[in-house]
C-alpha cells in the first residue's frame, strides 16, 4: 500500500480525500499524522504556485508523495479578487461574517450579469523522484444579495449557484462535494495518482 501525504491541517481534507481514493490501494496521512509541523508561506501569485510549493517543501521533509491543494474565490466584478488572497482579504482572523458583508457592499447595484465568480481548486502532487502534476477545476456561480445558509465555510454563504438555485452554505457536505471545486479537483487527482503509481 501506498502512503500519501496530504499538506494540511484540515482534518476535513483529509476525510474527504480518502472517501474519494477509498477504492484505491493507498492510505492519506494528514501533516499530523505524519508527524510534520512545518509552516509553509503560502506567498505565490497564482493557486498552482503555492500548491506546488507547499507539496514540494512537505515532500522533502517526508520523503514521501505528498498532495497540497490551494484554494480561493475569484470575482470577476473585482478584478479576480480575492483569489490567492482568500484567507488573508481583510485579516486572517476577521470573521466571515464581516467579510462577506464587505464583499456585497462593494458589489451594492451591480447587475447579476456582472456579479459572476468561481471558486477554484488547484491540487499538486510532487513525488520523490521530482516528478510534479497539477489538476485543477472550478465551480461557477454569482455572488448573491444576501448571505444565506448555515452549512459549510468561509464565502459559501454569499456564492450562490444558479443550477441548483441555491446558496452553497444551503446543501449539505455531501452535496457539496459532489460539485465543488476541491471535489471535483480530487476526483481529477484520483486518475492521475491512478496513472502514476
Ligand atoms: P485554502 O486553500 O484551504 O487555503 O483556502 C483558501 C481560502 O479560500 C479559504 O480560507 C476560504 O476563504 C476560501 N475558500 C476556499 N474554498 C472554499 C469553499 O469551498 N467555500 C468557501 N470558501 C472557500
Amino acid at each position: 500500500m501506498d502512503t500519501i501525504i496530504f499538506a494540511t491541517k484540515n482534518k476535513g481534507k483529509i476525510k474527504e480525500i480518502n472517501d474519494i481514493l477509498a477504492d484505491m490501494d493507498v492510505q492519506v496521512l494528514s501533516m499530523e499524522e505524519a508527524g510534520i509541523t512545518a509552516d509553509v508561506v503560502e506567498d505565490g501569485t497564482t493557486f498552482e504556485e503555492n500548491a506546488i510549493k507547499k507539496a514540494t517543501e512537505i515532500m522533502k521533509i517526508s520523503g514521501k508523495l505528498t498532495l497540497a491543494d490551494d484554494s480561493g474565490l475569484e470575482i470577476d466584478y473585482l478584478d479576480k479578487a480575492p483569489g490567492v488572497y482568500s484567507s488573508r482579504f481583510m485579516g486572517e482572523d476577521t470573521p466571515y461574517l464581516e467579510k462577506n458583508t464587505a464583499i456585497l457592499q462593494k458589489l451594492e447595484g451591480v447587475p447579476e450579469e456582472k456579479r459572476t465568480a468561481r471558486f477554484v481548486s488547484c491540487i499538486a502532487a510532487v513525488f520523490p523522484d521530482g516528478r510534479v502534476r497539477t489538476c485543477r477545476d472550478t465551480i461557477e456561480g454569482i455572488i448573491g444579495y444576501e448571505i444565506k445558509g448555515s452549512n459549510g465555510f468561509g464565502y459559501d454563504p454569499i456564492f450562490f449557484v444558479p443550477e441548483i438555485g441555491k446558496y452553497l452554505a444551503e446543501i449539505s457536505r455531501e452535496e457539496k462535494n459532489a460539485i465543488s471545486h476541491r471535489g471535483k479537483a480530487l476526483r481529477k487527482m484520483k486518475e492521475i495518482l491512478k496513472n502514476e503509481l
